[in-house]
């Protein structure tokens, strides 16, 4: 029997190989990753670096999880093409291996930025176990740190520097941090934090080269023309999606691997999942990817799913992305895109927590909600939005009613 072969290990490789096995299928299933080791949670790596967990609370299944499920581990293994005519994957320097079904779970990489040499020693992403050693042996004789990027990846660089106790600055293109996400005023608080903390926050500033000497980091010049002496530089902004094999094998691609909602490609019997796929959308276009762990793993259980011969569709669940920027909690939920025209924002401020809740609401309906400090209402609000709730529908007696009242003048 020819195997189901899974190219990457993370969480949407992992979901298929369960929803393959939970569906009773036996064939033999081959995951080929050029991850140095079993799955691990790519969330956790920050709180490995605070030193709040330790490596081995970051794997994500037990050690015994591959051969339970009858999976055939091989780690370092890089996948050099696909030929779909042949059903054979091509494995650098081992030559081709057959499959009956193909899973690309491949996932991203950061996106350097051009202007910085990445063999200088210094440069920095946050990605993978190897980017945590990298790092933290890096932060042990470091002086400063420059990290570019207003997202999720660039502020947790940030906190791990402040945590080790390199002075950092912070420069962002936008005008605050998470600006797809937070508005202005949100976003304060935590500049605020990062600032007290002893971070060097530089908002609509730009990096536009890093210089090294003797092969080590050494400056960083901003836009503005102003230099940063550091050692350190944080240069990935956003990510690429490593949608090539799909791409060359004549696979369709935009941003990512396009599939439909039973995760399959358009080449036959090649399925994608995770943050490399793209899901079109009822429109027939490639909505973009989320690229979030739960989305990921529904990916994944959907196309494991179907390659094991099921008919199970993908359905997109109401956004959801939780994190704790310098000890303040976030949850963002829906659509919170800030300065959106058609809809009315409804802020209610808790200074008793330094935080805030921001409902968004179109025609009435709640369509998203931003909450920072408490964020125990955010599941509540997740179902009322994906009910298409009204808030003044909802009983007198409903948290979200009871918040509405609190709204801030
Ligand atoms: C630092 C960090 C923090 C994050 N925090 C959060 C968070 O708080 N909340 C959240 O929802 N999401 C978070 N994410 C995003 C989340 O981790 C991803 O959405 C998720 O890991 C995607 O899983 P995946 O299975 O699609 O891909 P990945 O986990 O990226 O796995 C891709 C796999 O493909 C393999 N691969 C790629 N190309 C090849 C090839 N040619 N040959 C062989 N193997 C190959 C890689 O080795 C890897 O095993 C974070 C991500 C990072 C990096």
């Amino acid at each position: 029997m020819e195997p189901y072969v899974i190219v990457g290990n993370g969480v949407a490789a992992v979901n298929a190989i369960e929803t393959i096995r939970a569906r009773g299928n036996t064939s033999p299933i081959i995951v080929l990753t050029d991850q140095e080791c079993a799955f691990y949670s790519r969330p956790s790596l920050y709180y490995i670096m605070l030193g709040r967990i330790r490596f081995e609370d970051a794997w994500g299944r037990p050690p015994e999880f591959y051969e339970r499920n009858g999976a055939d581990l091989r780690c370092s293994t890089t996948v050099a093409s696909v030929d779909p005519e042949a059903h054979t994957v091509e494995i650098e320097g081992q030559g081709p291996l057959r499959y009956s079904r193909l899973l690309l779970a491949t996932g991203t990489r950061g996106r350097f930025l051009p202007w910085a040499d990445q063999d200088l020693r210094g440069i920095i992403t946050l990605n993978t176990l190897l980017d945590v050693t990298n790092i933290t042996d890096l932060l042990s004789d470091s002086r400063a740190a420059v990290i570019v990027g207003g997202g999720l990846t660039s502020i947790e660089l940030v906190e791990v520097c402040r945590h080790w106790g390199v002075p950092t600055t912070f420069v962002m293109r936008g005008s605050h941090f998470l600006d797809r996400q937070l508005t202005r005023e949100e976003a304060e608080l935590i500049h605020e934090r990062l600032r007290m903390g002893g971070a060097d926050v530089r908002t609509g500033e730009e990096i536009v080269e890093v210089t090294g000497e003797n092969g080590r980091v050494a400056r960083a010049v901003m836009k503005s023309g102003e230099e940063i002496i550091c050692d350190i530089a944080g240069c990935t902004v956003g990510v690429t999606t490593n949608k090539e094999l799909a791409e060359a094998a004549g696979g369709e691609t935009d941003r990512g691997i396009v599939v439909d909602d039973r995760m399959r490609t358009t080449v036959a019997d090649v399925y994608a999942a995770g943050d490399v796929a793209q899901v079109r959308g009822p429109d027939g276009k490639p909505a973009p990817s989320e690229m979030l762990w739960y989305v990921a793993a529904d990916m994944g259980r959907i196309a494991g799913d179907n390659m094991a011969g099921g008919d199970e569709r993908y359905r997109k669940r109401v956004f959801l992305n939780a994190a704790e920027f310098c000890g303040v909690d976030f949850c963002g939920v829906g659509e919170i895109v800030p300065g959106q025209p058609d809809v009315e924002t409804i802020t209610i401020r808790d200074p008793a927590r330094e935080g805030s809740a921001r409902l968004v609401m179109r025609d009435g309906v709640m369509i998203g909600a931003c909450f920072l400090g408490d964020i125990r209402l955010a599941d509540i609000a997740r179902g009322v939005i994906a009910q298409g709730a009204r808030p003044s529908e909802l009983p007198a007696d409903h948290p979200l009613r009871l918040l509405l009242e609190r709204r801030s003048p």
